[in-house]
């Protein structure tokens, strides 16, 4: 490689950095180290973590481990090959059956992560000539995968079903196949979706109708099956996604719906079809999560005490919601607001634009069965008297 080619790459992308750091938007990497429960070790300081999205403290159970400890052992580390040629492991079936069992579905196909199963579903449930309406709040994957399917994209004010109401009275005759694609559980302020109203329209409008439950499986609900399954309309979402790097602390996704949509994915998800099969770790260690969560009702117990907990010392609300957002507006507050939190000792998330709309950076508070009462406690303490200041 020419060096004149390097540096012209090199300037162009450093004036591109350089906007983002003027506008206090440029990002790095720090390194985390997990110790214990939600206690962890960033760049050599302790910190509470109120930032991750292990909302059951599985990440780091002893128990997943041991699981993948086993399975490599049995299997070795890497699957060899995409899952349709030679790296279908039983280990991923075993995972697949699991899932669907606890989540009361037909059929499910897992994937390696929860942004390869929203863009390889959507782009092969839609295409051209096709119409998706998508919540102006999605996750950037569901996003992707809209714009990777080529159909047209109707997208409707946060959370507004009379919008929705409107746009599929207008789009939804001309088009061959519609579909609503909506979060469950929305990733920054942790506020739920009108799923009941979605699906009644998605009935009148004849449109299917597309979950992505990734921060509220295995958290939410009676068993821990989401938002659907609080809201009571689990028999009535065509797909349902969720991912296993959240709740279930291990790492991977999966599509729940019925054997004809798995087999279909099978063929036609090409983030599926051209990737390779994830480790069969991953999913033994994901299938132990899913007999936890099923076991141990007290955990979801926990997240939802300990949120109340911290909403009333914060007053940030009602509810037992395990995000917690904190409008702080400016970027570079948000930030200062973070970084003053971290000397106190506290890890938090200062989510700032393209993750948000300019001009609503805010602190992202996420709260685990893994907090303590007395780490709570601290945190709000903390948090006043910042905020105080
Ligand atoms: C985190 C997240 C994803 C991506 O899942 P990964 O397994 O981390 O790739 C997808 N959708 C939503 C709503 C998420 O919050």
């Amino acid at each position: 490689m020419s060096s004149s080619v390097t540096s012209s790459l090199t300037a162009t992308l450093e004036s591109e950095l350089e906007s983002l750091r003027a506008a206090d938007l440029e990002r790095s990497l720090r390194v985390v180290r997990r110790v214990h429960g939600a206690e962890v070790e960033i760049d050599g300081s302790r910190a509470i973590d109120f930032s991750s999205n292990d909302y059951l403290g599985l990440a780091t159970d002893s128990r997943l481990a041991a699981a993948a400890e086993q399975a490599i052992r049995e299997h070795g580390l890497g699957s060899g090959a995409s899952r349709l040629i030679s790296g279908n492991s039983p280990e991923h079936e075993a995972l697949e059956r699991a899932l669907a069992d606890f989540f009361d579905a037909e059929s499910a196909l897992s994937f390696s992560t929860g942004y390869a199963a929203n863009v390889g579903t959507i782009a092969a449930l839609a295409g051209r000539g096709d119409v998706i309406f998508s919540d102006a709040l999605n996750h950037a994957s569901l996003i992707d995968g809209c714009r990777l399917s080529r159909a047209t994209v109707h997208v409707y004010p946060h959370g507004d079903t009379r919008a929705l109401r409107a746009l599929l009275a207008s789009h939804r005759a001309t088009a061959r196949r519609a579909l609503i694609v909506s979060d469950g559980m929305f990733s920054m302020d942790g506020d739920i979706a009108p799923l009941p109203e979605i699906v009644s329209l998605a009935r009148g409008f004849d449109a299917w109708t597309y979950v992505d439950d990734a921060h509220a499986a295995g958290v939410l609900g009676h068993n821990g099956r989401g938002t659907p399954e609080l809201l009571g309309v689990e028999s009535e979402i065509d797909v349902l996604v969720g991912t296993l790097g959240k709740a279930f602390g291990a790492a991977g996704a999966y599509v729940l719906g019925s054997a004809t949509l798995r087999q279909y994915l099978i063929n036609r998800a090409r983030s599926f079809v051209f990737s390779t099969g994830p480790m069969p770790a991953q999913a033994a260690a994901a299938r132990t999560a899913i007999e936890i969560v099923q076991n141990e009702p007290e955990l979801r117990q926990r997240v939802n005490e300990n949120a109340r907990q911290l909403r009333s010392a914060l007053n940030a609300g009602d509810g037992d919601a395990h995000i917690i957002s904190v409008r702080v507006g400016d970027a570079a507050a948000t930030v200062r607001l973070g970084a003053t939190l971290m000397e106190h000792g506290f890890l938090v998330g200062a989510v700032r634009p393209p993750t948000v709309p300019d001009g609503t950076s805010r602190l992202r508070i996420s709260v685990s069965a893994a907090h303590t009462p007395d780490q709570i406690e601290r945190f709000a303490d903390t948090f006043a008297a910042i905020a105080r200041q």
